[in-house]
């Protein structure tokens, strides 16, 4: 092993991914490599049915290869079992999807607040932190609102904000800003950003936006069920 993949948060090695049976076989990803660095935010750019769904998937456990290792930090997902794996990924793991699916019945600081709580923490430890996230996403002055009273940006800001409540190594984002208009979706991209590169995750982002995909470190694309460098 290299020091550069020793260094990775995220690995796939040698993923496959199948599904149907041999007379209907789609072979989504065919011995497809990956590595995601602490810090590194990585765009994952396809058209639509090329992968990218599965592809994050995989690498937040969800889903499990057909053969291959997913790797998070030093933690070979394939030998652990479903407790291990569950933990994985409440404490490694965060998740940003296209819709915000907050709580609709908790006000944006207890969306933040209740992972927490659920990863052990008191009521007023995690409510603090809670409230320095939705400061650090410049979402502070709604805490006290629900989503239905929430813009989208200021949604998915919330959002955000409750994907790394927990304090992941591995941020996973499903076009999370593809819901948004283009202004918005650039300054929610910004604080995106700068969480990411203030807390040292590495993040792992599926987007149509081009625009947003050029901003970060390098692009990726699916093709013939690898992952590629993205080119034009
Ligand atoms: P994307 O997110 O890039 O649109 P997906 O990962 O959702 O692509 O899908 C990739 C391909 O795998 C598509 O052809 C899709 O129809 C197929 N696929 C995805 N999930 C399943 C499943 N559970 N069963 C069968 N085929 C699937």
């Amino acid at each position: 092993m290299s020091n550069n993949s020793s260094r990775a948060i995220l690995r796939l090695e040698a993923v496959s991914r199948h599904y149907g049976d041999a007379a209907n076989k789609i072979e989504v990803l065919n011995g497809a490599d990956l590595a995601v660095h602490s810090g590194e935010m990585v765009a994952l750019v396809a058209p639509s049915g090329a992968g990218k769904s599965t592809l994050l998937h995989l690498a937040g456990l969800l889903e499990r290869p057909s053969s291959g290792e997913v790797f998070i930090g030093e933690k070979s997902c394939g030998t652990m079992n479903d407790d291990e794996r569950t933990k994985t990924i409440r404490v490694d793991i965060g998740f940003i999807y296209q819709f915000h699916h907050l709580l609709p019945e908790f006000t944006a600081l207890e969306n933040v607040t209740l992972p927490q709580m659920i990863a052990g923490l008191t009521k007023s430890e995690a409510a603090e932190r809670a409230a320095q996230l939705l400061e650090y996403m410049h979402i502070a002055q709604r805490a006290t609102h629900r989503p239905s009273e929430l813009s989208g940006g200021e949604q998915q800001r919330v959002a955000i904000a409750r994907a790394v409540a927990n304090a992941p190594k591995l941020l996973l984002a499903d076009e999370p800003t593809g819901n948004l208009d283009p202004e918005t979706a650039s300054y929610v991209f910004e604080a995106l950003t700068r969480l990411v590169r203030s807390s040292g995750l590495a993040a792992l982002i599926a987007t149509h936006n081009h625009q947003l995909a050029a901003k970060m470190d390098r692009i990726v694309t699916i093709k013939e069920g690898k992952i590629v460098p993205f080119e034009g």
